[in-house]
């Protein structure tokens, strides 16, 4: 099993490791431990001392915090429980017509606007724009990605999590709970 240095995943992160050098880790197989070395390069550029349980993206972070596994942006803003999707927390700029679609596309790229809208989801905190959705109106946020975190971390890792939680959505109770 290949076994590459934190250096060089530094710089596959980075985009700076020479082409031949990227094939090579990309096609080898991958180990647990490049896991460990990926959120350890993560955990040294956050803003914050919380543990990440999981990189989301290079932005965004499920993290241990108080007994409870929230998702947070790098630079320390909390959305809550990994179990709702974050983007209901998010700041969100709408582009659904056809002034605010042109600044983003040309000519033939630019989506119909009376059939779809462009979100950005943007941090409440340092005000990043965390992702981008185009989708047809009236689409849900889209839930890009709920890990089973629990099977995760025992099966694939072979070291379960202190505490555990039930993997389950729970953006529909979320949403519900706003109608009470
Ligand atoms: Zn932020």
């Amino acid at each position: 099993m290949a076994d590459f240095h934190k250096a060089d995943i530094e710089k596959l992160i980075d985009g700076v490791l020479p082409w031949p050098a990227t094939q090579d880790m990309l096609k080898s197989a991958k180990d647990t431990d490049r896991f460990d070395k990926y959120v350890a390069i993560m955990q040294e550029r956050v803003d914050f001392d919380e543990e990440i349980l999981l990189p989301l993206t290079p932005m965004l972070f499920i993290v241990a915090k108080a007994g409870e596994r929230i998702v947070q942006c790098r630079c320390g803003h909390a959305f809550g429980d990994y179990r709702v999707n974050w983007k209901l927390s998010a700041l969100i700029h709408v582009r659904d017509d056809e002034k605010s679609m042109s600044e983003v596309y040309r000519g033939r790229e630019m989506p119909d606007p009376a059939w779809i809208q462009l979100r950005e989801y943007i941090c409440g905190g340092c005000g990043a724009q965390l992702e981008v959705e185009a989708v047809p109106r009236g689409c849900p946020p889209d839930f890009d990605f709920l890990p089973d975190l629990d099977t995760f971390y025992s099966e694939w890792l072979g070291r379960p999590l202190p505490d555990k939680s039930e993997f389950k959505d729970l953006t529909l109770d979320r949403v519900a709970e706003w109608s009470e």
